[in-house]
C-alpha cells in the first residue's frame, strides 16, 4: 500500500534530505526546491516511510530500484531543465525521476521495460497531478521516435554504450545524460548533439546503477 498523506513530519524529513544533498555538492536551487516538493514516501510501500528520506536507494520490486536521491539531484542538475522542454527518460521505474523532471515543468516522455512497474503507475494517483508526464511501455534503446525529437535525454540505468537511436532522436544543441559502464561501476557522462553530426562528450563522477537491458519484459 502507498501512503497518500503528507505531514509536518514528512516535510521536515524531506528538508533535512534537502540539506544532506546539498552538502553533497548539489547547487541548482530548482533542483533542490523540486526535491523539497516530491512526496519521496509516495513512491514506496507505507511501511518505509523513514527509508523514503534516506539518501539511499531503495527497492521497488522486479529486482530494481527508486534511485537515490543524491543521484537524482545529480543527473537533474546535469539535465539543466528548463519549462516546456522535451525529454526523453529510459527507466520510470518508481516514477520519482520522472516525477522531479515534471516538478520543473518539462513534458515528459518516460519508457519503462518491464510490464509490472510500468502497470503500477498507471494507478498511482499522485502522478495525476503531472499531465505534462506520460508513460510508456517499451524498450529505451529504441527510444520513441514518432514522439521526438527531444531538448534532452535521460539514461537512469547503467549503459553498455551510447544508444545510437536515442542520439538520433536528439535536438541539435540538445544532450544526454547517461551513466556509462565502466565494469563495476559508470561513470556520468553528457554527450551533447552538435551541428553537421558531431558530439561533445564530458565527463563526471561514478555511480552504480541497475543494469540497463535490451527488449522489454512481461
Ligand atoms: N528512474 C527510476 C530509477 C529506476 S532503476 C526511478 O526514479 O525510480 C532503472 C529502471 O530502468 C528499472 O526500472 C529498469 O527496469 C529500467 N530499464 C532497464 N533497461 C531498460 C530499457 N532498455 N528500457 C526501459 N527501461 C529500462
Amino acid at each position: 500500500m502507498r501512503a497518500t498523506t503528507d505531514d509536518f513530519v514528512h516535510k521536515g524529513m524531506r528538508k533535512q534530505l534537502v540539506e544532506l544533498i546539498k552538502s553533497k555538492g548539489i547547487t541548482d536551487e530548482k533542483v533542490l526546491t523540486a526535491i523539497l516538493n516530491v512526496p519521496r514516501h509516495f513512491f514506496l510501500d507505507s511501511a518505509f516511510e523513514k527509508q523514503a528520506y534516506e539518501d539511499r536507494a531503495f527497492p521497488i520490486g522486479e529486482e530494481q530500484t527508486i534511485s537515490q536521491p543524491y543521484t537524482v539531484a545529480y543527473q537533474t542538475q546535469l539535465l539543466q531543465v528548463k519549462p516546456f522542454e522535451k525529454i526523453l527518460e529510459v527507466g520510470t521505474g518508481s516514477a520519482y525521476q520522472a516525477s522531479i523532471l515534471a516538478e520543473l515543468k518539462a513534458k515528459v516522455y518516460s519508457i519503462e521495460r518491464q510490464k509490472r512497474l510500468f502497470d503500477a503507475n498507471k494507478n498511482f494517483l499522485f502522478l495525476k497531478k503531472y499531465p505534462t508526464l506520460s508513460m510508456f511501455y517499451g524498450d529505451g534503446f529504441e527510444g520513441l521516435p514518432t514522439y521526438g525529437p527531444f531538448d534532452k535525454i535521460l539514461i537512469t540505468a547503467a549503459a553498455p554504450y551510447v544508444p545510437a537511436k536515442l542520439l538520433a532522436q536528439l535536438k541539435v544543441g540538445g544532450f544526454m545524460v547517461l551513466p556509462l559502464d565502466e565494469g563495476e561501476n559508470q561513470r556520468m557522462h553528457r554527450i551533447t548533439k552538435l551541428k553537421d553530426g558531431d558530439f561533445s562528450e564530458e565527463k563526471f563522477d561514478e555511480f552504480s546503477f541497475v543494469p540497463m537491458l535490451m527488449g522489454k519484459r512481461q
